[in-house]
């Protein structure tokens, strides 16, 4: 056993030295196939002596199931933002501004290159890896430690020793090489793909499940020490040197300079030579190397004194417009877009681009065929800046807005006096999808545990087609959903059963009429008194109500008007959804007089649900059985209860008779 255990702290060491000098150094000492021969002896013993597995072992860089959702963490030192400069005059500035705050002393700098990634923060405590964090707000981030510790280039247990407890901070990327293979993975298996490397990568680090993110090629550079407990270098650049002796990870970019005249050097070299660095880059980071100077110039605002971004240009690049593509979005609207003959734009292929509306597509000039100039600026989506008029050959096409929405056929309407064109059918696959999202959402319908990645599931999976569908929901539909817990099943049907008895304004509202926000709902519930009244509204009788303007009334005129819509609101009608206010209802609760005792698990709510639908309907819980108890409902493993029900002759009733008593009532 003991030699057993010898050999696992050995084969550990030996692959933590090989993993630093092949995911830190990029320099390896060994072929794969004898790494993977370490790997493999070290599961296998783990396997024969899981007792013997600890959390740091390279084995288990992976070994956490998926989260239902990121905790949160404080940042023990807040995460600052950056001020900017575009030019090597307001860089002076800045030096100038630095300069006068501590008269006669003189500065060197670090020069880092920006990274477009994703900011984190990693804490280590007895030297292991204690909890990865995003910037968050700059003050609380999420807790993604599962997911940064499939990020190879991040050390588990550290190489030296090491303050007791300290901070790191650094940027989660992808190499511009890792995105294209991303991305074209994403495109063979029919997913939608990432429109910039920092897109991808953030994606992949709040991925709730660990799994994803270890197949994403992700890497990370150190940039900076937070806090330490215990002593540590004076400067910035020694603890650079310092962090990477402990086996961290330094972007090869980095340079100290002593001058702010090398800096624009150092600015000018890499902008000239940006399309050769492997990652995603929009300028440079420039550091006040003197720690205590920096302690010194302290902070304006959110951004420091002592540090600031040199950012490059947008870069430019022309290409060939071959089409115009329309997607549509939330409210429908048709957006344009540019499909491009894909080109190198600073060093990411780009086949797509940015059109917005069809006036400004006229505006510029920009004919399908044309050569156009496509321009990309740090995160933002590539767009067509213009044509390159003297390349025409005259067989270029002007474009036309359709008058069918693409997605789904329904008609288009452009109202007066606005640039977008819009398919106003509630049932557009394309839009359903936002409209889910903003049904669900808070203000709306407020059901809870509904989330983007559940949203599109339901939609892909057909079990939805509009948002109405969402009621006849069974937990087993959701069970039968990628990854979807029970409990959380649960959950979400028990979300969507409460929601049936919103308040009326907040139907209108979540029906994600355009211009219909929650407060012009409200006006319209407390008007009608009842959906009815609203759907058969004339223009005119909408324009009698306080506040709603023309453009309103046209709006939800035009909504109702559409049969999906209309067809959206019988079904919701059926469901149970409440459609009139209030005071309307006005009828007695139906279990008013009547008296319940739960016993056992419920499978379709948790007992506290349970307990608040039938006191909503009137009915009483108790939690003993007497002779005035009128149902005894049973769930899985019932207690002793259920005897004593039985000695009583009290009713039984089995989950599924109670779910039928519950239906029944809410009638
Ligand atoms: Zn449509």
């Amino acid at each position: 056993m003991e030699k057993t255990e010898k050999r696992i702290e050995e084969l550990r060491e030996q692959i933590n030295y090989h993993n630093y000098r092949y995911y830190v150094l990029d320099s390896p000492e060994i072929s794969d196939a004898e790494y993977d021969a370490l790997m493999a002896e070290l599961r296998r013993l783990e396997e024969e002596h899981p007792q013997l597995i600890t959390p740091e072992s390279p084995t288990q860089r992976v070994g956490a199931a998926p989260v239902e959702a990121f905790g949160v963490v404080e940042h023990l030192v807040p995460l600052l933002s950056l001020a900017n400069v575009f030019s090597y005059d307001e860089l002076l500035a800045w030096h100038r501004r630095a300069s006068n705050l501590i008269p006669g002393r003189s500065m060197d700098f670090v020069c880092e290159l920006k990274l477009d990634g994703l900011a984190v923060a990693l804490t280590y405590s007895d030297g292991r890896l204690a909890t990865g964090a995003t910037r968050g707000d700059g003050y609380r981030g999420e807790d993604i430690t599962q997911n940064l510790r499939t990020i190879r280039s991040i050390p588990l247990s550290l190489r030296k020793d090491a303050p007791k407890k300290f901070e790191v901070r650094g940027e989660v990327y992808l190499s511009k090489a890792g995105f294209e293979k991303l991305n074209e993975e994403r495109a063979r298996e029919g997913q939608p793909l990432f429109a910039n490397p920092r897109n991808a990568a953030a994606g992949s680090v709040r991925q709730l499940d660990p799994r994803i993110t270890v197949k994403r090629p992700l890497d990370i550079y150190i940039y900076a020490l937070g806090w330490a407990e215990g002593n540590v270098p004076p400067t910035h650049w020694e603890t650079l040197e310092y962090l990477k002796s402990l086996g961290f990870k330094m972007s090869p970019y980095n340079a100290y300079v002593t001058d702010i005249g090398e800096v624009e050097n150092y600015h000018r070299h890499w902008l000239e030579e940006r399309e050769n660095i492997e990652f995603e880059t929009d300028g440079i980071v420039i550091k006040i190397n003197s720690l205590d100077l920096q302690r010194q110039l302290g902070v304006v605002g959110h951004d420091p004194r002592w540090a600031v971004a040199y950012k490059f240009p947008a870069i430019q690049a022309t290409t060939r417009l071959l089409d115009i593509g329309i997607s549509v979005g939330r409210t429908g609207s048709l957006n344009p877009f540019a499909i491009l003959e894909p080109v190198s734009v600073g060093g990411v292929t780009i086949k797509q681009a940015a059109l917005h509306n069809e006036e400004d597509i006229r505006r510029k000039d920009i004919r399908i065929g044309d050569t156009v100039i496509v321009q990309r600026a740090g995160e933002v989506i590539p767009q067509v800046v213009g044509p390159v008029v003297s390349k025409r050959s005259g067989e270029e096409r002007i474009f036309v807005m359709p008058s069918r929405c693409p997605a789904c056929g329904g008609e288009v309407v452009k109202p007066q006096g606005e640039a977008v064109a819009r398919c106003i059918n509630t049932s557009c696959p394309a839009q359903i999808y936002e409209l889910l999202t903003h049904f669900v959402s808070r203000p709306a319908m407020d059901i809870d545990g509904i989330g983007e990645k559940l949203a599109a599931a339901l939609l892909n999976s057909g079990l939805i087609k509009d948002v109405a569908d969402l009621y006849p929901l069974r937990k087993h539909d959701l069970a039968a959903l990628e990854r979807m817990g029970e409990k959380s099943a649960a959950n979400v049907i028990n979300a969507i059963e409460r929601s049936k008895d919103r308040p009326l304004f907040r139907v209108i509202f979540a029906l994600g009429i355009r211009h219909v926000g929650a407060e012009t709902a409200e006006l319209l519930a407390s008007h009608f008194g009842d959906m009815d009244g609203l759907v058969k509204a004339s223009e005119e009788e909408l324009l009698s109500v306080p506040t709603i303007g023309p453009k309103i009334a046209d709006s939800i005129h035009l909504f109702f008007r559409e049969e999906a819509n209309l067809k959206v609101i019988e079904k919701l009608r059926k469901a149970g959804v409440r459609l009139q206010e209030e005071a309307a209802k006005a009828k007695e609760l139906p279990l008013v007089g009547q008296e319940f005792v739960v016993t056992g698990r419920l499978e379709d709510f948790p007992r506290s649900e349970t307990e608040a639908r039938i006191k909503e309907l009137g009915g009483a819980v108790v939690s003993s059985v007497t002779r005035k108890t009128t149902f005894l409902v049973v769930g899985a493993d019932p207690g002793s209860k259920l005897e004593k029900a039985r000695a009583l002759g009290t009713r039984l009733l089995s989950e599924e008779e109670f779910l039928h008593l519950l239906e029944e009532a809410n009638k």
